[in-house]
């Protein structure tokens, strides 16, 4: 089992396979990096897998593979064949913006995929434009079409913003219960490389929308899920993640892995530890070693929190596309 420095129970590993994507959503990768990470800097599949498996045989039980976006990186139905057949009750779950998924969902299912969270910030064609800066709506909405049809259990992902998209809140609640899957609400997390104009929401801004024309209940958080749920009358679940809030951090129970082999314990802060060196030359204790050193010093909470508590905005130097969001 592994625990880190505050008495979390760590179990849930987020590894990014690519920090390129082919949106440039406003809150994430509003332009272009000056410069993409040298595509030889980054650690194959095999040297990832090398990783993988000291932390599954460590207590790893959930791995979510996510970027950048991770479906542009070649033979990630592979890379998710070799997990799988590694451990086939290791809970695995993909993150994409979905817009690839018409051609590929088939082949990740195949290789062993069970979930993925697509995310789906609009359903307005020129409001998802404005947000990715691409036009990606129609691609989308096929990709989630595809994903239901080859079995693939899904959940819809929404940051939901001030003046952009806040009005469609109630829009990605019904379509994601019409289409029988749960929709995920997630308040912007403030960081260095989002557009300055991005304004988020907290939560009780998004619970304050829906429930204009819902009534809510609380189901609760599932175990160490960043997701606290709630239900509609009918049934219907969503869930709510929600950084800002003060005991956000009490349960978590993640860690990361950047596609460079940067091993992050925690969202927000910078810092991080490399494993590349380990992984190239097979040394498995080395690897095993940094995953130790990176639990023990695991922060004990992200800043947004005090957001909260003090009215002034904490913002994030860390790149989501890069860290794996
Ligand atoms: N490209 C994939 C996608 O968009 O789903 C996977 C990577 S993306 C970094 C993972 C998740 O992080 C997405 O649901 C995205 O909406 C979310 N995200 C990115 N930047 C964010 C921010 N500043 N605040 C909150 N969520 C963010
Ligand atoms: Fe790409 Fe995902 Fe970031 Fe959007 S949120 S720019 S799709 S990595």
């Amino acid at each position: 089992m592994l625990i880190d420095g505050h008495g979390r129970v760590v179990d849930y590993l987020r590894v990014s396979v690519t920090e390129r994507c082919n949106f440039r959503c406003q809150y994430c990768m509003p332009q272009k990096p000056f410069s993409w990470v040298p595509k030889e800097n980054l650690l194959s599949f095999e040297e990832l897998f090398l990783f993988i498996k000291v932390a599954i045989d460590g207590g790893i039980k959930k791995i979510r593979i996510t970027g950048g976006e991770p479906l542009l990186r070649e033979d990630l139905d592979k890379f998710i064949a070799m997990i799988y057949n590694y451990n086939n009750s290791v809970d695995l779950a993909l993150t994409t913006n979905g817009f690839l998924l018409p051609q590929c969902a088939l082949q990740l299912k195949e290789a062993g995929l069970k979930r993925i969270n697509i995310s789906l910030d609009s359903l307005n064609p020129q409001t998802a434009h404005r947000i990715a800066q691409k036009d990606v709506l129609d691609a989308v909405l096929k990709g989630i079409d595809r994903a239901l049809e080859v079995g693939l259990a899904i959940k819809i992902n929404m940051v939901p913003l001030k003046g952009i998209n806040d009005h469609e809140i109630i829009d990605i609640l019904e379509y994601s219960r019409d289409k029988g899957v749960e929709a995920r609400f997630i308040e912007y997390m403030e960081n260095d490389h989002a557009s300055s104009q991005i304004k988020g929401m907290h939560g009780r801004e998004i619970l304050e929308v829906i429930k204009s024309k819902y009534e809510i209940h609380k189901i609760g958080r599932s175990g160490s899920s960043p997701s606290f749920a709630y239900r509609l009358n009918d049934g219907t679940r969503f869930g709510l993640i929600d950084p800002h809030k003060h005991d956000f951090c009490e349960s978590c129970n993640r860690i990361r892995l950047s596609a460079e082999g940067f091993l992050i314990p925690c969202l927000y802060f910078d810092e991080a530890l490399s494993i590349a060196q380990y992984v190239k030359s097979g040394d498995i204790e080395g690897a095993a070693a940094v995953l130790a050193t990176i639990l023990k010093d695991k922060p004990k909470e992200n800043r947004w929190s005090e957001s909260q508590s003090s009215d002034t905005t904490q913002s994030s130097s860390r790149a989501f596309y890069q860290t794996g969001g």
